[in-house]
């Protein structure tokens, strides 16, 4: 890229080609766009395009400003086909201040920016400059402010819908001159327009929270685009724009270094404890549910644990004693993601059943796997409405189908960003988990979804049948990262039937352990099944809105010893006639998602 820019003459000929060699000589990267025709209709031919004359020629550029090139062969290949076609080029190290209306060529005026080239344009001009403004691409009223290697600008000879056509003003410079720095003054009336339109304050942010509150921000940033430049400027926007006194420069360069852990020193990692005040244990519900980490809750399907979350769910929010004890929840807030049941016909009632006050739930009202975007989301609302208690109905339903909960790495990655969750907003975070069918291993490596569940969490409670009485119900502390084990919690199931729904209730303690809650009982009685049961569920838990083969749920069942292939087939069959999942594309690039039943409640 060079630093410089001459409006040369052959650049002011009318010949695209011509313009276009000249263009490319002087270092520009140039994309055609589609031209208007001499009935006055944009060369794509759809009727009233909204972007007439305005839009690449997706057959030859079809990634648009990534398209760019400064191959000559392709051009002219490009206006074989498209003689009408206008000339476009990338903003890569360079500037274009769109001046289009009155306030805007004010606003400019008063800026009394150097003199550089220009092109006339139908409503104003564009004024090119060498260089990129700090915190990039911006706009103001009347003026759009565009620079970057994915914008681009158009350029003469185009022609305008209108029949204007584009060209480089006479003037006494011919050469862009370097970008001001006084454009950045516009920046300050955009915020002053956005707030009044608003009609409130900017959201400020204060100097007690800026580290803190930018540091965040530079994490959320890097969890989506790993891109230190990319990073750079968007947290100069937000340290200029939103903070009340922006952070020296130098000073966002090493907040923004050290929310990296590639770019960590040293003295990040080793050195002296600097915190030598220890912080008490936090308990939800001493020793079952810690704050500030993660608790998982593993069971078979269909043992109720449904019933088990009312439980939890209706304590905290009614303030009511905890099972077979005189303590109370020391928080009333819960946040509910549960992607199983209608919520109105069957959620609902259990809640209510239970005694959940509902003022103080949240829930997510739609199931969708927590993709990082989502999980962004998630933290976000955490942050808001911090709940004491978050419930995740289950894990591996919301891990969703882009990770593969197989895979310790890709699981632990997911239980590692709700922890730190769980971490900065001091909640008892409560994932569900089923277990498989193993009954050789230890109850916390038969938890469906791989050994990187139990790694992360910091206790782990397992439900099942009561060893002594398999009409009741156990609650066992299997793992407990900070305390003793809490006492194995018998329940006893009432009411439920036809009209109703059951409820839990606690009766005794009990010495069984999580090895005796958790054996796996051969030929169960009452459980017609259960191979059927446990496939289904996997089913549902696996696939989710992208697209799924068939072969890749075998293998993961096989690999967990969940089901036959026989089984599954069975399986999904009836949950494709009931609509809960469905079937995209055929033959081999069949693919299984979600059905509607399924996703939207
Ligand atoms: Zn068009």
């Amino acid at each position: 890229m060079r630093h410089s820019f001459r409006v040369t003459n052959a650049m002011r000929s009318y010949d695209t080609l011509v313009v276009a060699r000249a263009y490319l000589k002087a270092g520009l990267k140039l994309i055609l766009i589609h031209g208007i025709d001499d009935a006055g209709r944009c060369t794509c031919g759809q009727k009233d395009c909204p972007h007439a004359g305005k839009h690449p020629i997706g057959e030859y550029f079809p990634n648009g400003a990534n398209s760019a090139t400064s191959d000559i062969v392709l051009i002219r290949k490009t206006l074989r086909r498209h003689p009408k076609a206008n000339t476009a080029a990338t903003l890569k190290g360079r500037t274009v201040v769109d001046v289009d209306g009155p306030k805007g060529k004010q606003a400019v005026d008063a800026l009394k920016l150097p003199k550089t080239v220009k092109v006339k344009t139908k409503r104003g001009y564009h004024h090119h400059f060498i260089g990129t403004p700090e915190g990039g691409t911006f706009k103001a009223e009347d003026v759009d402010v565009l620079t970057g290697s994915n914008r681009y600008a158009m350029l003469p000879p185009s022609v305008h819908e209108s029949g204007f056509r584009y060209r480089w003003l006479r003037s006494r410079t011919n050469t862009a001159a370097l970008v001001p720095d006084t454009l950045q003054r516009l920046r300050t009336g955009v915020d002053a327009t956005v707030t009044a339109k608003r009609g409130r304050p900017t959201h400020a942010i204060k100097l007690g929270q800026r580290n803190d509150v930018l540091f965040r921000t530079a994490c959320a940033i890097r969890r989506r685009i790993d891109d230190e430049r990319i990073i750079l400027e968007m947290m100069k926007i937000a340290n200029s724009r939103a903070c009340q006194e922006p952070l020296p420069d130098r000073e966002l360069r090493s907040l923004i270094g050290s929310s990296s852990r590639y770019s960590e020193t040293r003295e990040d990692l080793f050195g002296p404890p600097i915190q030598r005040d220890p912080l008490p244990m936090e308990w939800l519900w001493y020793p079952y549910l810690p704050r500030y980490g993660m608790t998982l809750i593993a069971g078979d399907p269909g043992i109720g644990k449904s019933l088990l979350t009312s439980l939890l769910l209706a304590t905290v929010t009614s303030d009511l004693n905890w099972p077979l004890s005189d303590e109370k929840p020391s928080g009333n807030r819960v946040l509910v993601l549960a992607a199983e049941d209608n919520w109105q016909r069957v959620v609902l009632n259990r809640l209510i059943k239970a005694g959940v006050k509902l003022d103080n739930l949240h829930q997510m009202y739609k199931f969708r796997a927590l993709t990082n975007e989502r999980l962004e989301l998630f933290a976000e609302h955490m942050e808001e409405w911090r709940p004491d208690l978050v419930v995740v109905d289950t894990l591996s339903a919301y891990m969703g189908g882009g990770r593969d909960m197989h895979r310790q790495n890709e699981v632990g990655e997911f239980m590692a960003l709700l922890t730190e969750m769980a971490e900065s907003t001091g909640s008892a975070i409560v994932g569900l988990a089923h277990l498989n069918k193993t009954s050789t291993e230890s109850p916390l490596y038969r938890i469906v979804g791989s050994i990187g569940f139990a790694a992360s969490i910091r206790s782990a409670l397992f439900f099942g049948p009561d060893p002594n009485d398999p009409t009741r119900v156990a609650l066992a502390h299997g793992k407990s990262n900070q305390s003793e084990k809490g006492r194995t919690i018998i329940f006893e199931k009432v009411g439920g039937g036809r009209e109703d729904v059951p409820l839990l209730k606690p009766v005794e303690f009990s010495d069984a352990d999580h090895f005796d809650v958790c054996r796996v009982q051969k030929n169960a009685v009452g459980r017609p099944s259960s191979e059927a049961q446990a496939a289904e569920t996997f089913v549902l838990e696996f696939l989710s809105d992208e697209p799924t083969a068939w072969k890749a749920l075998e293998l993961a069942a096989a690999a967990r010893s969940i089901s036959s292939p026989a089984t599954l087939n069975i399986v999904r069959a009836e949950l494709a006639k009931a609509g809960r999942i469905e079937q995209v594309g055929s033959g081999k690039n069949a693919r299984w998602v979600l059905g509607e039943a399924n996703t939207e409640n």
